[in-house]
């Protein structure tokens, strides 16, 4: 398991492949072949998304698992049982966004057997990290993985996925700001550790994207590496932090309580990026500047561009501090009136 620290010492596990560039297929295929000799592959993944890269499994023994919409924590055990005792699975490869990516991970971890990621989006930073961002009866939380033993993003597959994705990618990578600063003023209140190398790490993350926001407001090939870059070296972070604390502060918490109110109407890296506008006002960056790099990328930048109503957003706002018991800027809670206030002055709500 990564990261778990014992008795002063850090553990930390991280992919020992990462491959990040155009026409990745034989070369993630020869690796798939060297990593299982016996058994079969269990290939994870969505409706079509996957197609293009369908002839990563040639020559290879395996068995599918199609996932049409994000399973719960629940739906993921049950299959990993059921696989596990059907067939001799030797490697999980999820080939997909985001929560085929998190199921494969969590497969992999319940299976016992090395997990391979080949996202076919950017659009969130499990890619490469440690965590599966799933649904359980107690709503969504943030699961211990195993990490993604390889790691290919194929950035021609990555430019065909629709530009919303990207942009929701750069909102979750730029959202480093505010959780970095979040987990520290959890240190600074005795409440953690922090780990100045991870977040270190993370900050880099958000600060190479936002140095190359034109290149990835057009999609160009430069512009998606440096944001597949950004992806993995933040799910790194966790993976030496052995949390999420780099990379998901107040604003994941926004965006979760988001996705609780006004379920599936914004991409998760969506929420996380106007969630950064707001936090970012009440850490004292200058969320402006965050505000129009999102917008440059086009990414929602307020209520209406993520399809939520202002009455969400504030709600939201009210209660992400209970979704889970990490500290950060939202102290106690944001009131009804601090809510409204925030969202107007950052203008998320007109
Ligand atoms: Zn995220």
């Amino acid at each position: 398991m990564a990261g778990i620290k014992l008795k002063g010492i850090h553990d930390v596990t991280l992919p020992e492949r990462i491959a990040i560039g155009p026409d990745l297929i034989s070369s993630a295929n020869s690796y798939i072949k060297s990593l299982v000799t016996t058994g079969s592959v269990l290939l994870v993944h969505g409706k079509h998304s996957y197609l293009p890269l369908i002839s990563v499994v040639a020559g290879i023994n395996f068995v599918e698992l199609q996932i049409d919409k994000p399973p719960t924590l629940g739906d993921l055990l049950q299959a990993s049982e059921q696989l596990a005792s059907r067939e001799k699975i030797s490697a999980v490869l999820a080939i997909g966004g985001g929560s085929i990516i998190d199921s494969g991970k969590l497969l992999s971890s319940r299976i016992g057997v090395p997990c391979i990621s080949m996202p076919t989006t950017l659009s969130h930073d499990g890619i490469a990290s440690p965590r599966a961002s799933l649904y359980s009866s107690l709503g969504p939380s943030s699961i211990a993985a195993k990490v993604p033993r390889a790691v290919f993003v194929d950035l021609r597959v990555a430019a065909q996925s629709p530009h919303r994705f990207v942009a929701a990618g750069f909102g979750d990578t730029i959202a480093k700001k505010t959780a970095v600063l979040d987990w520290r003023l959890a240190s600074e209140k005795g409440l953690e550790e922090f780990g100045d190398y991870s977040a270190a790490l993370a900050g880099l993350s958000a600060d190479h994207v936002l140095g190359a926001t034109d290149r990835i407001a057009t999609g160009e090939e430069s512009g998606l590496r440096v944001l597949a870059e950004a992806l993995v070296s933040s799910g790194i972070a966790m993976a030496i932090a052995g949390s999420s604390r780099p990379a998901s502060g107040s604003e994941h918490l926004f965006a979760h309580a988001l996705q609780l109110l006004a379920p599936n109407k914004a991409l998760h890296g969506e929420a996380c990026g106007v969630g950064t506008i707001m936090m970012g006002k009440l850490h004292g960056l200058d969320w402006e500047a965050l505000r129009y790099s999102l917008k440059l990328v086009g990414a929602p930048v307020n209520a209406k561009e993520l399809h939520v109503s202002g009455i969400d957003v504030i709600r939201s706002l009210t209660i992400a501090h209970k979704i889970n018991n990490r500290y950060t800027i939202l102290g106690n809670g944001l009131s009804f009136e601090e809510a409204e206030r925030l969202a107007r002055i950052t203008k998320v709500l007109d």
